[in-house]
C-alpha cells in the first residue's frame, strides 16, 4: 500500500521532517500544511538581525524555491489544520478540504501568551511570525517608547534591538533578574549589561493593565499600569510572556496535550501519529521525564529522529540539547538542560575579552553548561563535562567575570 505522509506545520521542525523523508529515500505522497503564508522562514532572526533592519526576508528562508520544489510535496499554504480523526486518519483544513493519511506528523509549534484585554490595543503586541516582525520593525524609531513585558530570551533580545535603533525601552518583569531561567547569577550579569546600554529595568514587577483611550492622549499613546501603582506611557508595549503549545486543533483527538503532544523518545504520539518542534513533549530516557524545550536546533534535530522513525529506522535523540541566545553584542550558549533547581559555578572568566564560561549542578551532577561570548571554550567544557569525566577545579563565584561599563 503506496503511504502518504501529511506533516502539519512547515517551520523548522515540520519542514526538516519533510526534507529528511526524502533525503532518506521516501516517494510516496508527502502533504504539507502551513498555516502562515510564506514560505518556511527561520525564528530566531526575527528578535534580531530582522528586526534590526540588519538582513531581509529572503535571507530567512529555510530552503530556496527550488529545493522546495524538490521535496515533490502538496503544499498547503496559508492554510490551518482544524481538525483530526485519529480513527479515520483524516486532518481538517480550514477551507473544508479533507486529507486521509497515513502517517501525521505534528509540528505547529507554540503561540504567544498575551496580556489580558489588549488583543484590540493597536500597539500591543507579540513577536511571533514574521508577519509581526515586519510590523514591530515598522514601530521601532529613535525616540519610540517600548515596554516590554517579560525578562526571557525574546524580551531581552528585543530590548537590545529596540536600544540599538535609539528606542526608549522600559523592560518589565516580575522575576528579580532578567533571564531567570539561566539562574540569578547569570541574569544580573545580563540585567547590569542591558541596562548600562541604555534599558530602565523594572524587576520584581508585574504589570497590571495595558490601556488606551480613556483620558489618555488620543494620539494613539498607551499606558501600562504596575503592580505598584507606577503607569508608564508607552507606543508599542511587546508581551513576551512565554507561550502555549499550538494544540486547538487537535484537541480532540484523544491524544495526550498535558503540555503540549507527549511522545515517547522517539516522537511517537499515538499509532500513526508523531510530533517534534516545540509542540511536542518527549520521553527522555536519562531524566525519566517528558520534557519540552523550544530550541531552534532542538526542533530539526527532532524533526530528523521522526523521519527515521516513520522509515523504521531506529535513530536517538542526541542527549544535549543545544541552545544560543544573542543579548546585543554578547552571545550567550547553553548545552544540558538547566535543571530548575541548578546551581552555577564559574569555571572561567576572562574580563579582557568579556567572557566567561560556567557550569549548572543539580545533585552534585552537571546538567548544562553555559558560555557567555566563549563558544569555543565551552564546546571543550560540553565535551568534558556532559560526554565524559568530569574535571574537579571550579571557581566559586562570577568575581572575575566581567564588570559592566
Ligand atoms: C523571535 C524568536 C526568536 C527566537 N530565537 C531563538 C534563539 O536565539 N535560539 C533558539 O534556540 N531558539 C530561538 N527561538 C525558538 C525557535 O525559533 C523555535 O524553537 C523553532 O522555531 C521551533 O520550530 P517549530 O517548527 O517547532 O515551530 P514553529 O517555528 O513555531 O513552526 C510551527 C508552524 O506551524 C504553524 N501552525 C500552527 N498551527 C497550525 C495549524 N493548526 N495548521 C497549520 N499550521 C499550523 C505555525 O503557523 C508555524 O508556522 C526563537 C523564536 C522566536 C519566535
Amino acid at each position: 500500500m503506496s503511504r502518504h505522509i501529511v506533516v502539519v506545520g512547515t517551520g523548522a521542525a515540520g519542514l526538516a521532517v519533510a526534507q529528511e523523508l526524502r533525503h532518506l529515500g521516501y516517494d510516496d505522497a508527502l502533504t504539507l500544511v502551513g498555516a502562515e503564508d510564506h514560505p518556511p522562514y527561520d525564528r530566531p532572526p526575527l528578535s534580531k538581525r530582522f528586526l534590526k533592519g540588519a538582513s531581509g526576508s529572503e535571507q530567512l528562508r529555510l530552503a530556496d524555491p527550488d529545493a522546495l520544489k524538490r521535496l515533490g510535496a502538496s503544499v498547503y499554504r496559508g492554510r490551518r489544520a482544524t481538525g483530526a480523526d485519529l480513527t479515520a486518519r483524516t486532518v481538517s483544513l480550514d477551507d473544508g478540504t479533507v486529507l486521509s493519511y497515513t502517517d501525521l506528523v505534528a509540528a505547529t509549534g507554540v503561540i504567544p501568551r498575551t496580556l489580558p484585554g489588549t488583543a484590540e490595543l493597536a500597539g500591543a503586541v507579540t513577536l511571533k511570525t514574521l508577519d509581526d516582525a515586519q510590523a514591530l520593525a515598522g514601530r521601532l524609531r529613535p525616540g519610540h517608547r517600548l515596554v516590554v513585558v517579560g525578562g526571557g530570551f525574546l524580551g531581552t533580545e528585543t530590548a537590545w534591538t529596540a536600544l540599538s535603533l535609539g528606542c526608549e525601552v522600559t523592560l518589565v518583569t516580575p522575576t528579580p533578574t532578567v533571564l531567570s531561567g539561566l539562574g540569578g547569577q547569570v541574569g544580573a550579569v545580563a540585567g547590569e549589561r542591558l541596562a548600562a546600554a541604555g534599558a530602565t529595568l523594572l524587576t520584581r514587577t508585574a504589570v497590571e493593565a495595558v490601556r488606551q483611550g480613556d483620558g489618555l492622549p488620543a494620539d494613539g499613546a498607551l499606558e501600562v499600569l504596575l503592580d505598584d501603582g507606577t503607569r508608564l506611557p508607552a507606543e508599542t508595549v511587546l508581551t513576551a510572556m512565554g507561550s502555549l503549545p499550538d494544540v486547538a486543533w487537535c484537541a480532540t483527538t484523544g491524544l495526550d496535550l498535558s503540555d503540549g503532544i507527549r511522545c515517547d523518545a522517539v516522537g511517537r504520539a499515538a499509532p500513526g501519529v508523531h510530533a517534534c518542534g516545540d509542540v511536542a513533549a518527549w520521553y527522555c530516557p536519562s531524566r525519566g521525564a517528558h520534557l519540552r524545550l523550544e530550541h531552534r536546533m532542538h526542533a530539526s534535530d527532532q524533526a530528523r529522529v521522526v523521519a527515521a522513525d516513520l522509515l523504521g529506522e531506529h535513530r536517538e535523540l542526541d542527549r544535549v540539547p543545544f541552545f544560543w541566545t544573542d543579548q546585543g553584542p554578547h552571545k550567550i550558549v547553553v548545552h544540558g538542560h538547566i535543571m530548575p533547581d541548578a546551581q552555577f559555578e564559574v569555571r572561567e572568566a576572562d574580563t579582557e575579552h568579556e567572557r566567561f564560561t560556567g557550569v549548572y549542578r543539580t545533585d552534585g551532577r552537571v546538567c548544562a553548561v553555559l558560555g557567555w561570548n566563549a563558544p569555543k571554550q565551552v564546546l571543550r567544557l560540553r565535551r568534558e563535562l556532559l560526554t565524559g569525566p568530569e574535571p574537579a577545579a571550579v571557581a566559586p563565584s562570577l568575581a572575575g567575570a566581567p564588570k559592566s561599563g
